[in-house]
């Protein structure tokens, strides 16, 4: 796959607190021009490209066809490594949730998923969320930032250092490996911030880096009807749209984007999602939120709603946290729904929850980073 610049126009990228220039999140050509600055040639910094995406290498004196000088050159002038982690968690079921620690200080969260036949990556685009959705514990952070691309990459490049999945000299990167997908999932509204989401999971499947294959790759939106056009035109990822209501009045209520981009507008655009078969469907993502969406009417009205749109539909357990206003819909419940659902053609897996003990699971993240970033100040007061 062939990579262009985002900009299209070469800017000086920014530098570090050490005033070296993060290679990662640059687009090959931005890293080639770059590096021509410093008179590294081209080719060059194609190897310099395999060495951090296809062998993982997190110190330029790793790379071991570069010559020692060169070598030395790159370490003073660019950087390479990777975030500090503030903290892992494992959960019993074997999710693994790191806090990471961007260079400003702030705090992301991304979680490891294995399942018995792949292993799924959820990665945050954004510090906390802009948009307030009523069920969503991540949309009540107050601290809201975009990631840059190189801070998107950086939560896939950790996980598989952690995962130890780099391919040795002369191994490919080959399928079988534990960490197969990634889900823009976690924190944030990925397209919201689409320019890095997009830049970065262009570099995830460039085929002389992760190689990871767009069918591997999903992207979980709100609904940001402009940037899934775009989204579908530009990467055509796999597509999860969270729904969470079969009409307008109460999707409105409990996700105020409803209102800027309606059903009928939203639905339009999954219709018009480029390379939509039967086997290559749209994801509805609908949290079973007790006596709010979970009738047997509302079923029929999902029905009604996504006919003609090649579909599944996940029902979401509902995740709890401290001061939603929402209970989980009985098991009952969840299986008369889905019930329903597939009675009228549409596959409807129910999602098991995972990683809930460590808080990890759907709409849960954020608690830990605050409680970590208050711990932290707790600390600090404390040495003070
Ligand atoms: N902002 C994007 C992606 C992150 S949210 C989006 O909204 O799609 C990931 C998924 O978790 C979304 O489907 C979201 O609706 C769902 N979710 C949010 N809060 C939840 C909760 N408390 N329980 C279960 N799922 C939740
Ligand atoms: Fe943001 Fe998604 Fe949570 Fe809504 S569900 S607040 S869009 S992260």
């Amino acid at each position: 796959m062939s990579l262009a610049s985002h900009s299209g126009r070469f800017a000086a990228p920014a530098t570090n607190a050490a005033g070296q220039v993060p290679l990662i999140g640059l687009a090959p050509d931005e890293m080639q021009a770059v590096m021509e600055q410093a008179g590294v040639p081209k080719f060059r910094a194609k190897q310099v490209w395999h060495w951090i995406y296809h062998r993982g290498v997190k110190d330029f004196s790793a790379m071991a066809n570069l010559p020692k000088d060169l070598r030395a050159l790159l370490a003073e002038k660019y950087a390479i490594e990777r975030p500090a982690v503030a903290a892992e968690q494992k959960s019993s079921d074997g999710t693994i949730k790191w806090l990471l620690k961007l260079s400003d200080g702030q705090l992301v969260e991304t979680v490891y998923i294995p399942e018995e036949k792949r292993g799924t990556l959820c990665v945050s685009s954004q510090v906390g969320c802009t948009l307030t959705c009523k069920f969503c514990h991540t949309g009540t952070q107050p601290l809201v930032r975009n990631l840059g691309a190189e801070e998107i990459l950086q939560q896939i490049l950790h996980a598989r250092d952690v995962l130890e999945e780099w391919p040795k000299s002369g191994e490919k990167q080959t399928e079988g490996r534990e960490l197969t997908n990634i889900v823009m999932m976690g924190m944030g509204e990925p397209l919201y911030n689409y320019d890095n989401v997009s830049k970065a999971l262009k570099i995830c499947m460039d085929a002389d880096g992760l190689n990871m294959s767009k069918r591997r790759i999903t992207l979980s939106t709100s609904g940001v009807v402009p940037q899934i056009v775009q989204c579908g035109e530009e990467l055509n990822v796999n597509l999860a749209i969270s729904l969470h209501a079969p009409d307008d009045a109460l999707r409105s209520a409990i996700m105020p984007i409803n209102k800027k981009y309606p059903l009928a507008e939203l639905l339009d655009a999954c219709r018009n999602y480029p390379s939509l078969s039967e086997q290559r469907r749209i994801t509805f993502e609908y949290v079973m939120l007790k006596d709010v969406n979970d009738s047997d009417d509302q079923a029929r009205a999902l029905v009604k709603l996504l006919d003609g749109i090649p579909c599944k539909v996940n029902l979401i357990p509902f995740n709890p946290w401290a001061g939603s206003e929402f209970e989980t819909s009985s098991d009952n419940r969840v299986q008369k729904f889905a019930r329903i659902l597939e009675q009228a053609g549409l596959d409807a897996p129910v999602r098991k929850p995972r990683g809930r003990d460590i808080l990890a699971a759907c709409g849960q993240l954020k608690s830990a980073s605050v409680r970590t970033k208050k711990a932290m100040r707790e600390k600090d007061t404390a040495s003070e």
